[in-house]
């Protein structure tokens, strides 16, 4: 992203301005208010199931120092090589849109000693996220995610599992049904350099065995080098035979990783919560150690959610050991499974009094009235900018409410309202004091 340093050339406006092709950035998106009910199911969704689980909310700045994920998230991830939307302040600061929140709430909990209250610290958040990726179905520059994020404490199975569970009930409030659980283990600091380097002596023998015929595509000649785990998760189709012959992480974890794996499972089983073991899981972020998952649903081929135990992104932070494990999910890749399987039922609003003028004395009145019923907490609706009678009656139908209230000059002088039931058609006049009574009362039956 530019620096806010250059001056903005703003077009004069005597001169004929040429239209602008408005559109949102390219993998973003407004969310329309016909849209708007899904996020707010959704979160409601989010917040219920931190409610039940213990989670409470955080918040961190969209806008975050960029070292912190260089150090968090890992220099040779696709995150910080390539999808950084990055910026240099006035001041010189160099600050990165917020590519993912777990970096964000590490850094918080660090910031703000969050290791004196009790742990581990349980939080969820739910809010947005950029990456510079190419946008393509489920993938956008602009994204929601929601998080649970256990940290501190110790690093106990227990944790990983009740991470696992809370996302997958999430999940399924939503009504998402056949929940695949993906889980791996990626080892920790004693096991995971042997095992690196095992793999990456398995690829450079094939590679040299198969002289000039390509075994790994470009990417993974690459990943080689930097980053060996994700020759694992390679979709090439070049690199799937190599793949499959490549030695398990799985054989290759050390005693306490192997139990910590066992205890994982063992937690899940107790739960009845249905898994399998993908060995060739291991995920875009450096800070994962030990626990990895992905959650998919039989309603879409992309994974909802991905987590996993992060033990040493604390300790690459603040030079200190800080257990943790989260789960994060896509919101967008969520709502698209709602709507495409249908599996909400259908917002309903509320029924709202409508309130219908004739004449501006009348407007002015209606315009109280509303005010009125609104402070009664009666919902009301109304069509203010239209004068006609019949347009407004029409706008009263569409709006589904079950009574009108119409004013004209007459009812003003009088001090009284016409209330008419909108099903029948029937009409009464009832005194204006006596109005926000008869309402509750007509509502109530
Ligand atoms: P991650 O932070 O990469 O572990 O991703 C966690 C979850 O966020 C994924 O399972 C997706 O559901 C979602 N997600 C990640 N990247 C994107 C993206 N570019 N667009 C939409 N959703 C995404």
């Amino acid at each position: 992203m530019a620096a806010a340093t250059k001056k903005i050339k703003v077009a004069k406006a005597s001169k004929p301005v040429k239209p602008a092709v408005l559109q949102a950035p390219k993998g973003m998106h407004d969310i329309l208010p016909e849209d708007a009910w899904y996020w707010e199911r959704v979160e409601q969704a989010v917040k219920d199931t931190a409610a039940f689980y213990g989670f409470d909310r955080i918040e961190t700045p969209m806008l975050e120092s960029v070292d912190l994920f260089v150090r968090g998230v890992g220099e040779a991830t696709d995150i910080v090589e390539k999808e950084m939307y990055v910026l240099k302040t006035r001041g010189g600061d160099h600050l990165a849109l917020r590519p993912e929140m777990t970096a964000p709430v590490m850094r918080a909990y660090i910031e703000h000693g969050l290791s004196r209250v009790s742990q581990p610290l349980q939080v969820y958040y739910f809010g947005p996220a950029f990456r510079h990726e190419n946008p393509q179905a489920g993938r956008y520059r602009e994204f929601y995610q929601m998080g649970f994020e256990s940290v501190g404490g110790e690093s106990d199975p227990v944790y990983d599992a009740e991470v696992i569970v809370a996302g997958a009930r999430f999940l399924e409030s939503l009504k998402l049904k056949n929940l695949a659980i993906q889980l791996n283990s990626i080892g920790c600091k004693t096991c995971r350099p042997n095992y690196r380097k095992k793999l990456q002596e398995f690829y450079k023998k094939e590679i040299n065995a198969a002289k000039k015929t390509k075994v790994v595509c470009r990417d993974c000649e690459r990943r080689l080098e930097t980053n060996p785990l994700r020759l694992l998760d390679c979709k090439s189709e070049i690199c799937a035979n190599l793949k499959a012959q490549a030695p398990s992480i799985l054989d290759n974890l050390c005693f306490s990783c192997r139990q910590h794996l066992k205890g994982v499972l063992e937690y899940l089983d107790e739960v009845g919560l249905p898994y399998s073991l993908n060995p060739y899981l291991v995920r875009g972020l450096d800070y994962y150690s030990r626990t990895v998952f992905e959650i998919f649903s039989d309603q879409s081929d992309l994974a909802l959610m991905g987590g996993g135990r992060y033990d040493y992104l604390g300790e690459a932070l603040s030079g200190k050991l800080i257990p943790a494990v989260g789960v994060a999910a896509g919101i967008e890749r969520i709502i698209e499974v709602i709507k495409t399987n249908n599996l909400l039922p259908p917002k309903k609003s509320a029924e709202k009094i409508f309130v219908i003028h004739v004449g501006d004395l009348a407007k002015k009145k209606s315009f109280a009235l509303i005010e009125q019923f609104r402070k009664e907490n009666i919902k009301t609706a109304a069509a203010l900018g239209k004068d006609s009678l019949q347009a407004q009656l029409k706008a009263a139908d569409k709006e589904g409410s079950p009574f009108a209230i119409i004013i004209g000059q007459k009812e003003v002088y009088e001090e009284s309202v016409i209330v008419r039931d909108m099903k029948t058609g029937g009409q009464e006049t009832v005194p204006l004091k006596m109005i926000v009574e008869t309402l509750k009362e007509k509502m109530r039956k």
